[in-house]
């Protein structure tokens, strides 16, 4: 019988709550204790500590957020925080450690785990599914769906004055979410760190672009989806550019955080219930220092360092076709 303390950290994402749940359930079926530690790492390092039994994880699966806190730790950066935490996972007799959060919180674990003796197992929480070692990351289908939700509003009054909307989405080192929401709501332009390497030289490329949709394809409603931080400035800025330029009313509309909100999605709460079983399920194997994840619908489990050290790919045709579909250079070719 083992103790196993788990807490969420970083970027809440619809689905923890669902993953907690199914930690904690399966541990109960093993006749193991869980603790949720609050607030992220801070949790660690304050000993802000709850005990987790399945009465209190009952109707939960729907809720988004999560019912331990989230937030940032600049302390446990620190090694004096660290030690904090160490000294409280050993205080609580902590047998493992599993931790729902993203590239940042894992990192965080990998380093904690060459200072600890417990078993660290990390889940992938993170609406930007920016983790290698697994397809989908808990919360990223349920972002898309709400992004794509709020771009479909926008198309109608898009549409309805013919103007052209820069829709800045979530994914600050990766373009997942924007191209998925782009070419789910038919938006004509995509535009993220993949895909872009100086944003000063695709101003004009951007520009054509717009132009070539109005004149030759006839578009009435033009929808750029941006993923964040990718342009200087923002996409403030980068409309009022864009308004001088072509002489058409280029409106910014940024989604933030409404995009880590709401119910999880069916997915996100399967997978997140898939992914919290197998924590425990690893633990009983006695394993450590692995991420769970999903590829193909197998379970399985990768180094931490190797899921956050390399940019994971995005779908390499999906990318092809969202260019494709609205290509500048057929455009030309069709205006002659
Ligand atoms: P996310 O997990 O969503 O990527 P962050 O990047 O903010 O969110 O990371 C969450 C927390 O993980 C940070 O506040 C910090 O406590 C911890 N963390 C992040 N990077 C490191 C690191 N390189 N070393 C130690 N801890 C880290």
């Amino acid at each position: 019988k083992k103790t196993i303390a788990v807490i969420t950290s970083g970027g809440d994402a619809p689905g923890m709550n669902a993953c907690i749940r199914a930690i904690v359930l399966t541990a109960n079926r093993f006749g193991h204790q869980v603790i949720g530690f609050k607030h992220g790492y801070n949790g660690l390092i304050e000993n802000e500590k709850v005990l987790l039994s399945p009465f209190d994880v009952q109707h939960t699966i729907q809720l988004g957020g999560t019912i331990l806190k989230s937030a940032r730790c600049l302390a446990f950066t620190t090694d004096k925080g660290l030690i904090a935490a160490v000294e409280n996972l050993n205080k609580n007799e902590v047998d493992a450690l599993v931790v729902i959060g993203g590239d940042g919180s894992l990192r965080g674990l990998d380093r904690l785990q060459k200072h600890w003796d417990g078993q660290v197992i990390g889940v992938p929480g993170t609406i930007d599914n920016d983790l290698n070692g697994t397809d989908n990351t808990i919360g990223y289908q349920t972002a898309i769906d709400t992004a794509l939700d709020s771009i479909d509003k926008l198309r109608d009054t898009a549409d309805a004055f013919e103007r052209i909307f820069l829709v800045e989405v979530m994914g600050r080192h990766a373009g997942f979410i924007a191209l998925a929401s782009a070419v789910a709501s038919g938006a004509e332009q995509a535009l993220f760190p993949e895909s872009i390497d100086d944003p000063h030289t695709e101003l004009e490329s951007i520009v054509q672009h717009v132009e070539c949709l109005r004149q030759v394809k006839g578009k009435s409603s033009i929808i750029m989806v941006i993923a964040e931080h990718l342009w200087p400035g923002g996409v403030s800025d980068l409309a009022e550019t864009l308004t001088n330029q072509i002489g058409i009313e280029c409106r910014p509309c940024i989604l933030g955080h409404i995009q880590r909100g709401g119910a999880p999605v069916a997915y996100d709460r399967i997978l997140a219930t898939k992914l919290g079983s197998y924590a425990v399920e690893i633990i009983n194997e006695g394993q450590s220092g692995v991420m769970v994840g999903e590829i193909n619908n197998r379970q399985c489990a990768h180094k931490l360092n190797y899921v956050y050290s390399e940019q994971k790919e995005l779908d390499p045709y999906l990318v092809k076709i969202q260019q494709n579909l609205f290509d500048v250079v057929q455009c030309l070719n069709l205006s002659k």
